[in-house]
Order: C-alpha cells, then sequence, then structure tokens
C-alpha cells in the first residue's frame, strides 16, 4: 500500500517533513487500527515538476530545432498523460490538429516562458 499526500516547495534532497509524516501516520492507525510503524517499508519525496501557471511544457524548444518537451504536468500526469502524449506525437508529425488541439497547443506551448 503506498500512503500519499501534501505537497511542499522544496527538492527532492530535503528530509521527510516529520509533522506532515506524523499526520499521516496517525490518519492511517484511524483507517487501519492494525497497522503498525514497524510495517513501513519506505519513505521519501516525490517529484512533482510544475509551471508557474499549472499548466504543462508541451511542444518544441526555442532556438533548438528537432527537441520536444512533455513537462510540467504537476499533479495531473497520470491523468493528462495520454492525451498530452498524443498531442505531442501530432505536434512532432506536423499533424493537422482539430480546433480544441490547437487551443492545447497555443495553451502548452513553452514559448510562452521564453523556451
Ligand atoms: C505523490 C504523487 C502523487 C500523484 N498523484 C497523481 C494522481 O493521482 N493523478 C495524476 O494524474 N497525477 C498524479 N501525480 C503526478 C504524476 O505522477 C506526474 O505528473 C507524472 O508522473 C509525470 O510524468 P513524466 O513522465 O512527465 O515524469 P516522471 O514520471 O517523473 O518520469 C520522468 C522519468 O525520467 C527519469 N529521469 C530523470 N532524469 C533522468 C536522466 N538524467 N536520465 C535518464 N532518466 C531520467 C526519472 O527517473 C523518471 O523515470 C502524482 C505525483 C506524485 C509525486
Amino acid at each position: 500500500m503506498r500512503v500519499v499526500g501534501f505537497g511542499d516547495f522544496q527538492g527532492l534532497k530535503g528530509p521527510v517533513h516529520q509533522e506532515r509524516r506524523n499526520l499521516q501516520i496517525a490518519k492511517m492507525k484511524k483507517i487501519f487500527p492494525n497497522f503498525k510503524e514497524s510495517d513501513i517499508m519506505s519513505e521519501n519525496n516525490c517529484f512533482r515538476a510544475m509551471s508557474p501557471d499549472d499548466m504543462p511544457l508541451i511542444g518544441q524548444l526555442k532556438g533548438h530545432p528537432g527537441v520536444f518537451i512533455n513537462t510540467g504536468q504537476g499533479g495531473k500526469g497520470l491523468t493528462n498523460g495520454l492525451g498530452c502524449g498524443d498531442l505531442l506525437a501530432k505536434i512532432i508529425s506536423n499533424d493537422m490538429l482539430s480546433p480544441t488541439e490547437e487551443k492545447a497547443k497555443t495553451y502548452c506551448d513553452p514559448i510562452r516562458f521564453g523556451v
């Protein structure tokens, strides 16, 4: 079982936030009374790459022809991954985009951050 929660602005190398960890453990004990701390196999921080406007960066990098990115998915990358991957594939292949895809391409263009 994987227990996740909380988001902080900190790098991957920072320690696990003890107060937040203890809150999660308290909740686990409430939901699963048989749960013991000795059951915990590992604890770590995870990285959620996100952009200042909470929209992903999908498209070609400025000044780097042929280099395309699909990143900054924040906390929605699993949900949006297939659609974003499909959009990126169409951008790379120069496929015809639907009006909705055209909008998504514009909103997600990395150039909005100058890259
Ligand atoms: C705790 C947590 C819960 C989440 N819950 C949800 C959720 O419920 N729903 C949802 O939609 N999204 C969720 N997300 C977000 C989702 O997991 C991410 O948006 C998604 O995984 C991003 O996919 P990615 O392929 O862009 O990056 P990643 O999944 O981070 O993949 C990047 C890969 O590149 C590898 N890599 C990095 N550097 C190098 C290098 N130099 N050389 C080779 N390989 C390298 C990494 O090891 C990694 O495997 C959650 C994220 C976290 C952290």
